[in-house]
Order: C-alpha cells, then sequence, then structure tokens
C-alpha cells in the first residue's frame, strides 16, 4: 500500500476514485476527499421499526444518521442507547454488498446492557457473560431472501472479528473483536 503514497496527490486521488467506482473495499487507512456513500436499510424484529440511512458519504461518518442507527439497535429490554462501533457498520455494508442483497438488514440482536446481557445469560448458554454486545460491538442478524449459512459463510470470509452461527435460532452473529469463530 505504501506504493499509493509515493505517487502524485492527484495518482493518488485518481487511485482512490477508482476503488470506489469498483467497490473495492476501502482500505484501513484515512483517506482524503474520496466520494462515495454507503447506505444501510434495517428492521428490527423486536419492535419492527425500519431504518433507512447514509450512515457515511465523502470520506466521513454522518453523526446524525449514526445516532438513528444507535436508536433501532437500541437494548429493547431496558431502553438503554449506546454509541455502535462504525466498523460494525462497515462490515454490515460489505457483508450486504457480497450477498448481493439490498432487503433490510434483520436485528435479531444488537446493543445490549450489562443488566440485560447477563440476564439473557442466565437463560441461555448461547450468550456470552462478557458479550461484544454490550461494547457496541456485535449484532445478530438475519436477511430475507439469503440462506442464513450464506451470509455465516462470507462473514467468515470476510474476517473482520468473530462470527457465530445459530441455525437453530436463525440468526448469525457479526462482530467487531477479535478474530473467532463458533
Ligand atoms: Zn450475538
Amino acid at each position: 500500500m505504501t506504493a499509493l503514497f509515493n505517487g502524485t496527490r492527484r495518482r493518488f486521488l485518481q487511485l482512490g476514485l477508482t476503488a470506489v467506482a469498483c467497490g473495492i473495499a476501502t482500505p484501513a487507512f484515512a483517506v482524503p476527499h474520496i466520494k462515495g456513500a454507503r447506505t444501510l436499510d434495517f428492521h428490527n424484529l423486536h419492535t419492527d421499526e425500519r431504518l433507512h440511512v447514509t450512515y457515511w458519504k465523502d470520506g466521513s461518518y454522518d453523526r446524525a444518521a449514526l445516532s438513528k442507527i444507535n436508536r433501532i439497535l437500541r437494548d429493547h429490554y431496558s431502553g438503554d442507547v449506546y454509541p455502535m462501533n462504525v466498523r460494525l457498520m462497515d462490515l454490515l455494508y460489505d457483508l450486504q454488498h457480497r450477498v448481493k442483497n439490498d432487503r433490510p438488514i434483520e436485528i435479531v440482536s444488537g446493543y445490549r446492557s450489562p443488566k440485560t446481557n447477563m440476564m439473557l445469560a442466565s437463560y441461555s448458554d448461547g450468550v456470552a457473560k462478557n458479550s461484544y454486545h454490550t461494547k457496541g460491538m456485535a449484532i445478530d442478524i438475519r436477511m430475507h431472501g439469503t440462506p442464513l449459512n450464506k451470509i455465516h459463510n462470507v462473514a467468515l470470509d470476510m474476517r473482520r472479528g468473530g462470527v457465530g452461527y445459530y441455525p437453530d435460532s436463525q440468526f448469525v452473529h457479526v462482530d467487531v473483536g477479535p478474530l473467532r469463530r463458533w
């Protein structure tokens, strides 16, 4: 990637724009003046709320859009809203494109307050005590029209963090913590 920085600024910008036009994932370093937009669609299965939102545009994250995302991903037991990790939003955006499904991402579980997580962990072996859900870094999802095992396989291929497969409950867990699978 260092080769990118050795060229002229003009060349750098051209490369950045080409990357966007081709739909190649943005590199991890900050790219100035990059053009484009990232939109997400959500359907919260517990509250039946829906959200269509452009959360990133021309190189920056939109605060107002992110707070709408934080709201729809809130702990629906306690009502607690938490700032969700933007890397998780980028993961969802890329995942949705890779599975080529433009229908809403169905939210089974987003943010969980430590209290809610403890309550759920006491009922189910599938809930970790120190879950990334309590850090705004995890989400459990499904997508209408895409088989669950496809979401699972694509998420594993992306290698962005933890991926858990729950076919009995019909959801895939993804998080932006360390690389793990279960
Ligand atoms: Zn989960």
